[in-house]
Protein backbone atom coordinates (compact mmCIF):
# COMPACT_ATOMS: atom_id res chain seq x y z
CA UNK A 1 0.00 0.00 0.00
CA UNK A 2 1.41 3.78 -0.97
CA UNK A 3 1.19 5.79 2.12
CA UNK A 4 0.10 9.00 1.68
CA UNK A 5 0.61 12.76 1.87
CA UNK A 6 2.96 11.56 -0.97
CA UNK A 7 5.91 14.10 -2.53
CA UNK A 8 6.72 13.02 -5.85
CA UNK A 9 10.67 14.49 -7.10
CA UNK A 10 10.97 14.40 -11.15
CA UNK A 11 14.62 14.27 -11.59
CA UNK A 12 14.56 14.55 -15.29
CA UNK A 13 12.01 17.37 -14.69
CA UNK A 14 14.70 19.40 -11.96
CA UNK A 15 17.34 18.07 -14.50
CA UNK A 16 15.94 19.70 -17.42
CA UNK A 17 15.14 23.19 -15.59
CA UNK A 18 18.90 22.92 -14.64
CA UNK A 19 20.10 22.91 -18.19
CA UNK A 20 17.79 25.30 -19.38
CA UNK A 21 18.82 27.70 -17.21
CA UNK A 22 22.41 26.72 -17.59
CA UNK A 23 22.10 27.39 -21.12
CA UNK A 24 20.47 31.06 -20.63
CA UNK A 25 23.83 31.81 -18.86
CA UNK A 26 26.25 30.63 -20.76
CA UNK A 27 25.37 32.67 -23.96
CA UNK A 28 26.10 35.28 -21.54
CA UNK A 29 29.34 33.66 -20.26
CA UNK A 30 28.06 33.40 -16.52
CA UNK A 31 28.60 29.98 -14.39
CA UNK A 32 26.09 28.73 -12.73
CA UNK A 33 26.00 28.11 -8.73
CA UNK A 34 23.05 25.26 -8.01
CA UNK A 35 21.50 26.57 -4.63
CA UNK A 36 19.39 23.50 -2.95
CA UNK A 37 18.28 24.99 -0.07
CA UNK A 38 14.63 25.43 -1.73
CA UNK A 39 14.24 21.45 -1.35
CA UNK A 40 16.05 21.40 2.25
CA UNK A 41 18.90 20.45 0.16
CA UNK A 42 18.17 17.08 -1.09
CA UNK A 43 21.72 15.69 -2.24
CA UNK A 44 19.96 13.82 -4.94
CA UNK A 45 18.71 17.40 -6.05
CA UNK A 46 22.84 18.75 -5.70
CA UNK A 47 23.39 15.61 -7.63
CA UNK A 48 21.34 16.74 -10.72
CA UNK A 49 22.48 20.40 -10.42
CA UNK A 50 25.97 19.06 -11.12
CA UNK A 51 25.50 16.61 -13.10
CA UNK A 52 23.80 19.58 -15.63
CA UNK A 53 26.89 21.79 -15.27
CA UNK A 54 26.31 23.63 -12.27
CA UNK A 55 30.11 24.35 -11.44
CA UNK A 56 29.26 25.03 -7.36
CA UNK A 57 26.82 23.67 -5.10
CA UNK A 58 25.34 26.08 -2.49
CA UNK A 59 23.24 26.17 0.80
CA UNK A 60 22.48 29.38 3.61
CA UNK A 61 22.57 25.68 5.96
CA UNK A 62 25.97 23.77 6.40
CA UNK A 63 24.03 20.34 7.29
CA UNK A 64 22.84 20.30 3.58
CA UNK A 65 25.91 20.96 2.03
CA UNK A 66 27.63 18.27 4.16
CA UNK A 67 24.66 15.64 2.71
CA UNK A 68 25.54 16.99 -0.36
CA UNK A 69 29.38 16.21 -0.02
CA UNK A 70 29.00 12.56 1.56
CA UNK A 71 26.08 11.88 -1.14
CA UNK A 72 29.23 12.05 -3.91
CA UNK A 73 29.38 15.96 -4.81
CA UNK A 74 32.53 17.06 -6.34
CA UNK A 75 31.96 19.70 -6.98
CA UNK A 76 33.25 23.14 -4.94
CA UNK A 77 30.60 23.79 -2.21
CA UNK A 78 29.63 27.40 -1.08
CA UNK A 79 27.89 28.88 1.73
CA UNK A 80 25.76 31.26 0.84
CA UNK A 81 24.14 32.46 4.18
CA UNK A 82 26.86 34.75 5.50
CA UNK A 83 28.44 32.51 8.43
CA UNK A 84 27.88 32.49 11.83
CA UNK A 85 31.72 33.01 13.60
CA UNK A 86 30.13 30.13 15.86
CA UNK A 87 29.79 28.05 12.58
CA UNK A 88 33.22 28.91 11.09
CA UNK A 89 35.34 26.15 11.48
CA UNK A 90 33.27 23.18 10.35
CA UNK A 91 32.60 25.72 7.33
CA UNK A 92 36.04 26.02 7.03
CA UNK A 93 36.47 22.27 6.85
CA UNK A 94 33.36 21.57 4.53
CA UNK A 95 33.15 24.10 2.15
CA UNK A 96 35.47 25.99 -0.60
CA UNK A 97 33.53 29.25 -0.64
CA UNK A 98 31.36 31.32 1.19
CA UNK A 99 29.83 34.52 1.37
CA UNK A 100 30.91 37.03 3.70
CA UNK A 101 30.22 40.96 4.71
CA UNK A 102 31.62 41.52 7.98
CA UNK A 103 35.03 42.04 9.35
CA UNK A 104 34.75 40.89 12.49
CA UNK A 105 34.05 37.50 11.07
CA UNK A 106 36.90 37.71 7.90
CA UNK A 107 39.18 38.11 10.88
CA UNK A 108 38.31 35.34 12.87
CA UNK A 109 37.90 33.44 10.11
CA UNK A 110 41.67 34.03 9.48
CA UNK A 111 42.08 32.61 12.69
CA UNK A 112 40.52 29.80 12.35
CA UNK A 113 42.18 29.05 8.83
CA UNK A 114 46.02 29.83 10.00
CA UNK A 115 45.11 27.53 13.13
CA UNK A 116 44.37 24.33 10.44
CA UNK A 117 46.33 25.75 8.28
CA UNK A 118 44.37 26.03 5.72
CA UNK A 119 42.49 28.20 3.11
CA UNK A 120 39.34 29.79 1.45
CA UNK A 121 38.02 31.50 -1.03
CA UNK A 122 35.68 34.12 0.23
CA UNK A 123 32.81 36.64 -2.04
CA UNK A 124 32.75 39.83 -0.49
CA UNK A 125 28.81 41.02 -0.59
CA UNK A 126 27.71 44.27 -1.57
CA UNK A 127 24.38 45.52 -0.19
CA UNK A 128 23.05 47.67 -3.36
CA UNK A 129 19.83 48.45 -1.44
CA UNK A 130 17.84 45.49 -0.92
CA UNK A 131 19.41 46.11 2.58
CA UNK A 132 19.71 41.95 3.42
CA UNK A 133 23.24 41.05 3.68
CA UNK A 134 26.14 43.21 2.50
CA UNK A 135 28.23 46.22 2.89
CA UNK A 136 26.18 49.39 1.88
CA UNK A 137 28.79 51.87 0.83
CA UNK A 138 31.53 51.26 -1.77
CA UNK A 139 34.33 53.09 -0.35
CA UNK A 140 33.89 50.70 3.28
CA UNK A 141 33.56 47.58 0.82
CA UNK A 142 36.62 48.42 -0.87
CA UNK A 143 38.52 48.99 2.40
CA UNK A 144 37.34 45.30 3.39
CA UNK A 145 38.06 43.96 0.20
CA UNK A 146 41.65 45.62 0.62
CA UNK A 147 42.03 44.23 4.06
CA UNK A 148 41.54 40.66 3.01
CA UNK A 149 43.65 40.85 0.50
CA UNK A 150 46.56 42.63 2.30
CA UNK A 151 46.07 41.12 5.83
CA UNK A 152 44.20 37.99 6.04
CA UNK A 153 47.02 35.58 4.10
CA UNK A 154 44.52 32.27 4.47
CA UNK A 155 42.11 34.03 3.26
CA UNK A 156 41.40 34.49 -0.54
CA UNK A 157 39.16 37.02 -2.39
CA UNK A 158 37.46 35.35 -4.85
CA UNK A 159 35.09 38.30 -5.38
CA UNK A 160 32.24 40.20 -4.50
CA UNK A 161 28.77 39.75 -5.53
CA UNK A 162 25.34 41.01 -4.19
CA UNK A 163 21.64 39.67 -3.40
CA UNK A 164 18.43 41.77 -4.80
CA UNK A 165 14.71 41.03 -4.80
CA UNK A 166 14.96 39.50 -1.26
CA UNK A 167 13.48 41.08 1.41
CA UNK A 168 13.56 44.62 0.51
CA UNK A 169 12.35 43.69 -3.27
CA UNK A 170 14.42 45.68 -5.19
CA UNK A 171 14.49 44.38 -8.52
CA UNK A 172 17.88 43.30 -10.49
CA UNK A 173 18.03 46.09 -13.38
CA UNK A 174 20.60 46.82 -16.03
CA UNK A 175 21.72 49.97 -13.36
CA UNK A 176 22.21 47.90 -10.54
CA UNK A 177 24.18 45.06 -12.54
CA UNK A 178 26.17 48.15 -14.00
CA UNK A 179 26.69 49.83 -10.13
CA UNK A 180 27.94 46.01 -9.16
CA UNK A 181 30.27 45.95 -12.17
CA UNK A 182 31.49 49.52 -10.99
CA UNK A 183 32.23 48.21 -7.09
CA UNK A 184 34.39 45.26 -8.30
CA UNK A 185 36.44 48.07 -10.54
CA UNK A 186 36.69 50.14 -7.64
CA UNK A 187 37.91 46.83 -5.75
CA UNK A 188 40.22 45.85 -8.80
CA UNK A 189 41.86 49.11 -8.68
CA UNK A 190 42.47 48.87 -5.19
CA UNK A 191 43.77 45.25 -4.77
CA UNK A 192 45.91 45.71 -8.22
CA UNK A 193 44.46 42.51 -9.93
CA UNK A 194 41.02 41.19 -11.38
CA UNK A 195 38.35 39.13 -9.50
CA UNK A 196 37.47 35.82 -10.45
CA UNK A 197 33.98 35.94 -9.52
CA UNK A 198 31.47 38.53 -10.12
CA UNK A 199 28.33 37.42 -8.59
CA UNK A 200 25.00 39.00 -9.59
CA UNK A 201 22.62 37.12 -7.50
CA UNK A 202 19.88 34.80 -7.38
CA UNK A 203 16.83 33.35 -9.85
CA UNK A 204 15.67 37.60 -10.54
CA UNK A 205 19.36 38.62 -11.80
CA UNK A 206 18.48 36.43 -14.34
CA UNK A 207 15.93 38.81 -15.89
CA UNK A 208 18.78 40.96 -17.04
CA UNK A 209 19.94 37.66 -18.83
CA UNK A 210 17.00 37.36 -20.50
CA UNK A 211 16.72 40.51 -21.89
CA UNK A 212 20.81 40.56 -23.23
CA UNK A 213 21.66 43.40 -20.68
CA UNK A 214 23.60 42.00 -18.24
CA UNK A 215 27.25 43.87 -17.90
CA UNK A 216 29.93 41.43 -19.30
CA UNK A 217 31.70 41.59 -15.63
CA UNK A 218 28.78 40.17 -14.31
CA UNK A 219 29.97 35.92 -14.55
CA UNK A 220 28.24 34.41 -11.72
CA UNK A 221 25.05 33.34 -10.50
CA UNK A 222 23.54 31.51 -7.70
CA UNK A 223 20.14 29.94 -8.92
CA UNK A 224 17.89 28.06 -6.87
CA UNK A 225 14.19 28.99 -6.78
CA UNK A 226 12.92 29.07 -10.80
CA UNK A 227 14.87 25.35 -11.46
CA UNK A 228 12.76 23.81 -8.25
CA UNK A 229 9.34 25.62 -8.97
CA UNK A 230 9.49 26.49 -12.79
CA UNK A 231 7.03 29.20 -14.14
CA UNK A 232 4.78 28.20 -10.89
CA UNK A 233 7.01 30.63 -9.21
CA UNK A 234 7.76 32.99 -12.00
CA UNK A 235 5.72 35.47 -11.39
CA UNK A 236 7.27 35.92 -7.91
CA UNK A 237 10.93 35.34 -8.88
CA UNK A 238 11.32 37.30 -12.10
CA UNK A 239 8.02 38.73 -12.84
CA UNK A 240 5.81 36.33 -15.31
CA UNK A 241 8.67 36.31 -18.04
CA UNK A 242 7.58 34.59 -20.47
CA UNK A 243 11.04 32.29 -21.11
CA UNK A 244 10.48 30.43 -17.86
CA UNK A 245 7.04 29.14 -19.79
CA UNK A 246 9.62 25.79 -21.20
CA UNK A 247 10.13 24.87 -17.51
CA UNK A 248 8.53 22.36 -15.88
CA UNK A 249 6.54 23.17 -13.30
CA UNK A 250 5.99 19.68 -11.93
CA UNK A 251 9.46 19.02 -10.29
CA UNK A 252 7.85 18.71 -7.23
CA UNK A 253 4.32 17.77 -7.18
CA UNK A 254 2.25 16.54 -3.45
CA UNK A 255 -0.95 13.58 -4.08
CA UNK A 256 -3.16 14.20 -1.06
CA UNK A 257 -5.84 11.86 0.75
CA UNK A 258 -9.72 12.51 0.59
CA UNK A 259 -10.66 11.77 4.20
CA UNK A 260 -14.14 13.46 3.86
CA UNK A 261 -16.61 14.48 1.21
CA UNK A 262 -19.82 16.25 0.83
CA UNK A 263 -21.64 19.09 0.90
CA UNK A 264 -21.42 21.73 3.39
CA UNK A 265 -22.12 25.45 3.89
CA UNK A 266 -19.57 27.86 3.20
CA UNK A 267 -19.03 30.13 5.54
CA UNK A 268 -18.67 29.07 9.22
CA UNK A 269 -22.04 29.22 11.72
CA UNK A 270 -21.40 30.66 15.06
CA UNK A 271 -20.31 33.62 16.35
CA UNK A 272 -16.50 34.37 14.90
CA UNK A 273 -13.18 34.48 16.85
CA UNK A 274 -9.74 33.57 15.18
CA UNK A 275 -8.93 30.41 13.44
CA UNK A 276 -6.23 27.35 14.86
CA UNK A 277 -3.30 29.88 14.17
CA UNK A 278 -5.03 32.88 15.68
CA UNK A 279 -5.87 35.10 12.78
CA UNK A 280 -9.35 36.20 12.07
CA UNK A 281 -9.73 34.84 8.97
CA UNK A 282 -12.63 36.38 6.17
CA UNK A 283 -15.21 33.68 4.89
CA UNK A 284 -17.31 34.70 1.76
CA UNK A 285 -20.29 32.90 2.01
CA UNK A 286 -21.14 31.12 -1.33
CA UNK A 287 -24.22 29.45 -0.08
CA UNK A 288 -23.65 25.20 0.30
CA UNK A 289 -21.04 24.19 -1.74
CA UNK A 290 -19.58 20.45 -2.53
CA UNK A 291 -15.91 20.02 -0.57
CA UNK A 292 -13.16 17.14 0.60
CA UNK A 293 -11.88 17.36 3.66
CA UNK A 294 -8.26 16.59 2.96
CA UNK A 295 -5.23 14.68 5.23
CA UNK A 296 -2.55 17.12 5.31
CA UNK A 297 -2.76 20.78 6.90
CA UNK A 298 -0.02 23.80 7.42
CA UNK A 299 2.16 21.73 9.57
CA UNK A 300 3.05 20.23 6.26
CA UNK A 301 2.98 22.84 3.50
CA UNK A 302 2.71 26.26 5.48
CA UNK A 303 0.21 28.23 3.16
CA UNK A 304 -2.51 27.66 1.17
CA UNK A 305 -1.52 29.83 -1.46
CA UNK A 306 1.59 27.52 -1.96
CA UNK A 307 -0.86 24.34 -2.80
CA UNK A 308 -1.90 24.88 -6.23
CA UNK A 309 -4.84 21.70 -7.30
CA UNK A 310 -4.30 20.30 -10.42
CA UNK A 311 -7.96 19.19 -10.59
CA UNK A 312 -9.54 21.99 -12.46
CA UNK A 313 -12.08 23.91 -10.86
CA UNK A 314 -10.66 22.96 -7.58
CA UNK A 315 -9.86 25.31 -4.65
CA UNK A 316 -8.12 25.09 -1.58
CA UNK A 317 -9.97 27.49 1.17
CA UNK A 318 -8.87 26.76 4.26
CA UNK A 319 -6.62 24.76 6.42
CA UNK A 320 -5.82 24.05 9.86
CA UNK A 321 -2.24 22.61 10.93
CA UNK A 322 -2.93 18.99 9.76
CA UNK A 323 -6.36 19.45 7.44
CA UNK A 324 -7.15 21.23 4.04
CA UNK A 325 -10.53 21.75 2.82
CA UNK A 326 -10.99 21.81 -0.67
CA UNK A 327 -14.08 23.45 -3.11
CA UNK A 328 -14.95 20.92 -5.87
CA UNK A 329 -18.23 22.33 -6.67
CA UNK A 330 -16.90 23.90 -9.89
CA UNK A 331 -15.10 20.79 -10.55
CA UNK A 332 -16.24 17.29 -13.74
CA UNK A 333 -14.36 14.95 -10.95
CA UNK A 334 -16.83 13.93 -7.98
CA UNK A 335 -14.31 13.06 -5.37
CA UNK A 336 -15.17 10.28 -2.78
CA UNK A 337 -13.76 9.42 0.76
CA UNK A 338 -9.55 7.54 -0.26
CA UNK A 339 -9.25 9.49 -3.44
CA UNK A 340 -6.39 10.96 -3.93
CA UNK A 341 -5.85 14.53 -4.76
CA UNK A 342 -2.90 16.67 -6.44
CA UNK A 343 -0.92 19.87 -6.49
CA UNK A 344 1.60 21.58 -7.92
CA UNK A 345 3.63 23.09 -5.32
CA UNK A 346 4.89 26.37 -4.89
CA UNK A 347 8.51 27.71 -3.30
CA UNK A 348 7.52 27.71 0.28
CA UNK A 349 5.60 24.33 0.32
CA UNK A 350 8.18 22.89 -1.12
CA UNK A 351 10.73 24.00 1.25
CA UNK A 352 8.32 22.84 4.19
CA UNK A 353 7.37 19.62 2.24
CA UNK A 354 10.38 18.39 1.99
CA UNK A 355 11.31 18.71 5.30
CA UNK A 356 7.95 17.36 6.74
CA UNK A 357 8.98 14.12 9.23
CA UNK A 358 5.02 13.09 8.22
CA UNK A 359 4.96 13.42 4.29
CA UNK A 360 6.47 10.11 2.02
CA UNK A 361 9.05 11.20 -0.73
CA UNK A 362 8.81 9.18 -4.18
CA UNK A 363 11.56 9.93 -6.24
CA UNK A 364 12.11 9.08 -9.99
C1 LIG B 1 18.60 31.67 -1.54
C2 LIG B 1 19.74 32.39 -2.10
C3 LIG B 1 20.01 32.30 -3.46
C4 LIG B 1 19.12 31.56 -4.42
O1 LIG B 1 17.91 32.23 -4.57
P1 LIG B 1 16.74 31.69 -5.53
O2 LIG B 1 15.76 32.78 -5.54
O3 LIG B 1 16.26 30.44 -4.89
O4 LIG B 1 17.34 31.44 -6.86
C5 LIG B 1 21.13 32.97 -3.93
N1 LIG B 1 21.94 33.67 -3.12
C6 LIG B 1 21.71 33.77 -1.79
C7 LIG B 1 22.64 34.57 -0.95
C8 LIG B 1 20.61 33.14 -1.24
O5 LIG B 1 20.37 33.24 0.07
Amino acid sequence: MKHYPLLTIDHEAIRHNMQTVIGWCSNAVIDVVGVIKGSTGMASVALDYEECGAKWIASSRLEQLKRAREAGVKAPLMMIRVSMISELEEMAELCEYSLQSSTETLDALEEVLSKKDMTHKVILMADLGDLREGIFDKEELVKVAAHIENDLPHVHLAGIGTNLGCVGSVVPTKEKMEMLTDWAEAVEDSIGRPLEIVSGGATSSLMPVMDNVMPAKVNNLRIGALVLCGPLEDYRTCYGREEADVLSDEAFTLEVEVIESGIKPTHPVGELGVNAFGERAEYVDRGERKRVLLAIGRADYGDIEALVPMLGGAEVTMASGDHTVMDIEDCNADLKVGDKVKFKLKYSAILRLTTSENVYKEER
